[in-house]
């Protein structure tokens, strides 16, 4: 592939747009309105900045990387990306209006895909113009360092457009995971249960914050705790992942943590506003309860 658009300049979009870039593809980045996703180019500078200090890569590579991403306003703009890949706010509306106005403009041949964590690809393709060109390309946070990278066919998706995911998603370094369409795919289906009952534990002042992220890390030999974890990932994502989670089985187990309602309601998402079940205003997170 030559182009890549993705919708949603996010954390992850933002991440895709980097790894896309380093891979010698061309991106086209959309967010809400120019300036979001101007802000993101930026901050992906800053994160190329830091990879030159640390001597990862060449300044020269980093100013040619930057250079392939080109901040877009205009949904016409996607008319010539190969792949579309939708990166926005993990809510089935939102994806559904970016796939029915970003799918005026997908190019015969081009393949979108959404980087949803729990969402219906099957029902979202109906979304989109062509279902058999339609895909869940589910990345790992944060996306240039992360190795895995799940492919989710929906019912209606076509074989060819998963021999091309799979071939791009490879092109970019990472393994695949191939995942039928059921809630919550692999990974999430494993962790979102995790991180909210580790929510529960938290609610139910069995263990506080430090104690909780320590017992997996040194119990379990995690790299990090759930709730360090789910700061990372967004506190409002994993609420949206385990609402379609419990939406979609109908089972209560997967009900989302009363604490966890609590903290999306107050805004504290975690790292991305500053405060999550950690305060990141200072130098190191602090544990907030
Ligand atoms: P985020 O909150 O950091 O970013 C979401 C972005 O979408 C924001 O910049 C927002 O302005 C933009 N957006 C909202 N409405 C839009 C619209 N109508 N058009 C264009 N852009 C719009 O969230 P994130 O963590 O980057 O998550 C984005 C997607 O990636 C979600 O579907 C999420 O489930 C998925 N995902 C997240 C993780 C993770 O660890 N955070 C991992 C894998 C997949």
């Amino acid at each position: 592939m030559r182009q890549v658009a993705i919708i949603g300049a996010g954390q992850m979009g933002s991440g895709i747009a980097q790894t896309v870039a380093q891979n010698g593809m061309q991106v086209l980045l959309s967010d809400i309105d120019l300036a979001v996703a101007e802000k993101a180019k930026s901050g992906i500078d800053a994160a190329f900045g830091k990879l030159v200090g640390r001597g990862k890569i060449e300044i020269a590579d980093a100013d040619a990387y930057l250079a392939r991403i080109t901040p877009v306003a205009d949904n016409a703009a996607l008319a010539d990306a190969e792949l579309i890949i939708e990166a926005a706010t993990e809510q089935e509306p939102i994806k559904k209006a970016i796939f029915e106005a970003a799918g005026k403009f997908l190019s015969d041949g081009a393949i979108m895909a959404s980087n949803t964590s729990s969402i219906p690809i099957t029902r979202m393709a109906n979304y989109a113009p062509d279902p058999a060109r339609f895909i869940g390309l589910h990345f790992f946070n944060p996306v240039p360092v992360m190795g895995l990278i799940e492919v989710i066919p929906g019912l209606a998706t076509a074989q060819e457009t998963t021999d091309r995911i799979t071939a791009f998603a490879e092109g970019l370094g990472k393994q695949v995971v191939l995942s039928q369409d059921e809630p919550g795919f692999v990974v999430n289906r494993i962790l979102l249960p995790m991180i909210n009952e580790a929510i529960f534990v938290l609610g139910q002042s069995t263990a506080n914050t430090a104690d909780i992220d320590k017992g997996c890390r040194l119990g379990l030999n995690h790299p990090m705790g759930p709730l360090q974890l789910a700061d990372f990932v967004g506190l409002d994502t994993c609420f949206e992942i385990i609402k379609v989670l419990y939406d979609t089985t109908g089972d209560s187990k997967y009900r989302p943590a009363p604490l966890l309602v609590k903290y999306v309601e107050a805004g504290w998402l975690g790292r991305k506003t500053g405060r999550g079940f950690y305060d990141y205003s200072g130098e190191a997170p602090v544990p907030t309860r």
